[in-house]
């Protein structure tokens, strides 16, 4: 059996900052296929964030290739870019990124804010969404009146409220106690199981072993890749593709 197209696939990605330039990311390769579960190690400093910021479109290579979904994210301009963005990734960042002076129903509408939807149907919508991360009981209040496990989860019902088929997230867990981590991470395998692509950094080796791949990152490169793993269809094992 062949492995079909991968959602994501990077081709000698560089990028560098300032003048003299310092490489942040040198030359990473790799792909990830629709299904996958993925988690990003290395020290800090080491370049996962840049990585995760050049996958969410949020930032340009140096030089090399972004592909997403089939489409070179290097030749799309920033119209394209934002658009790809609305469509395909949910981003969940370690400090939640809220809105302080709204609710949490109205941060996870915001969520489909480019979507042409009217207002209350967005609402709707955000509601599914709260109720996926169990927190409907939690939908009038706002960030203040939340523990961070639970904003965390208001972030990433936001994140998913537009069922992007790639969710992103950067040290989602790190500002967290180990509880509500845990809570943070099956929520992630489930939206996983449920057929969105997952990808997380994480500095916690605990946290990393229970994803089914591990790519680890040093000094800008992929120091490891324990290799694509997605769920076949027809089996219930995940799969080792080759
Ligand atoms: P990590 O997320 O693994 O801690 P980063 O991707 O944030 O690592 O950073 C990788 C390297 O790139 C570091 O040396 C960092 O100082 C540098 N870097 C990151 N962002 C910028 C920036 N906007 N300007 C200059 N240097 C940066
Ligand atoms: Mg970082």
């Amino acid at each position: 059996m062949s492995a079909p197209a991968p959602l994501l696939s990077l081709r000698e990605v560089s990028r560098s900052y300032g003048s003299p330039p310092t490489t942040a990311l040198d030359a990473v390769s790799f792909d990830v296929h629709s299904g996958e579960r993925v988690a990003i190690i290395g020290p800090s400093g080491s370049g996962k964030t840049t990585l995760l910021n050049l996958i969410g479109t949020l930032d340009r290579a140096t030089s090399g290739e972004v592909m997403l979904a089939g489409q070179r994210i290097s030749q799309a301009d920033d119209a394209q870019m934002s658009a790809l963005r609305a469509f395909l990734i949910g981003f969940v960042f370690q400090q939640y990124h809220l809105d302080e002076s709204q609710t949490a129903v109205d941060n996870v509408a915001s969520g489909l804010l480019y979507r042409g939807l009217p207002r209350h149907e967005r609402r709707e919508r955000a509601q599914e969404a709260l109720a996926r991360v169990g927190l409907s009981e939690r939908a009038g209040h706002t960030p203040k009146q939340l523990s961070g496990g639970q904003r965390q989860r208001v972030a990433i019902a936001r994140a998913v409220v537009g069922n992007p088929p790639l969710l992103l997230a950067d040290e989602p867990t790190g500002a967290l106690d180990s509880r509500s981590g845990t809570q943070v991470m099956s929520i992630l395998e489930s939206l996983n199981e449920a057929g969105t692509t997952v990808l997380v950094i994480t500095h916690d080796r605990d946290v990393a072993a229970r994803f089914p791949r591990q790519i680890a990152i040093r000094d800008g490169v992929v120091e490891s890749d324990s290799g694509p793993v997605w769920r076949d269809e027809s089996r219930p094992a995940l799969q080792k593709v080759t």
